[in-house]
Parts: C-alpha cells; structure tokens; sequence
C-alpha cells in the first residue's frame, strides 16, 4: 500500500516535474500532508485509505508547493491544470495544505474522526 502510494506520488513529480527531496509517508493526526521549503513532503498515512480522487487533490496540493510556495493565483491555475476535472466531492481548489484533517473530513468516515 504504501509502496504504491510512493509510486503514485512519484509519477506525479515526474508529470509537474519536480523533484522533491523526500517523500515521507507518517502518521499524521492533525494534516493530510505537509510541505516544507527544504522539499521534503510528508503525507499522512490516512491517504492510503482514501479514494483516488482525493489522494490526488492532496498530491498535486503538495507537489505544486515545490513550484509555488503560496496559495496563489499561478498555485489555482496550476491546479486546474493537472486536475481538470477533479472529484465534485473534494473540489481542488478547496483543499489546502494548512486545513486540518477536521475541518476537511470526507465524506467517507466522519464518525472516524470523533476524539
Ligand atoms: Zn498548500
């Protein structure tokens, strides 16, 4: 699972063509993923469980910040650009990294959340 995850966040970079340093995969409680400008990425590991669509979402979020830094205009349109057609449950563009794993629960497993 994890294995195939890395593969699948691989053939993205290769796709925006980036390169980050380091892919981590860790348990995460409070983000889905995280950037930082060393270019290390690290990912939740409550992904694995998600559908596709939303992976991505998450995915391409992260990769892009190795090219814009912000959430910007050139951040959305990039966006757009690799997700035309992004899952009408999890919107692209409503995604951001510095969301919590609460504020953008899905509509898979709510209940799973409850502390
Ligand atoms: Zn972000």
């Amino acid at each position: 699972m994890r294995k195939a995850f890395h593969l699948e966040v691989q053939a993205w970079a290769q796709k925006i063509g980036v390169q980050p340093k380091r892919i981590q995969i860790q348990r995460m409680t409070r983000k889905w993923a995280s950037w930082s400008s060393s270019g290390r990425i690290c990912f939740s590991d409550d992904l694995l469980s998600e559908p596709e669509s939303f992976r991505e979402v998450v995915i391409v979020h992260e990769l892009l910040h190795c090219i814009v830094p912000n959430h910007g205009k050139l951040f959305k349109s990039l966006m757009k650009a690799y997700l035309p057609n992004p899952a009408k449950a999890v919107p692209a563009t409503s995604y951001t990294c510095s969301k919590t794993l609460e504020s953008m629960s899905k509509r898979c497993r709510p209940e799973s959340r409850t502390r």
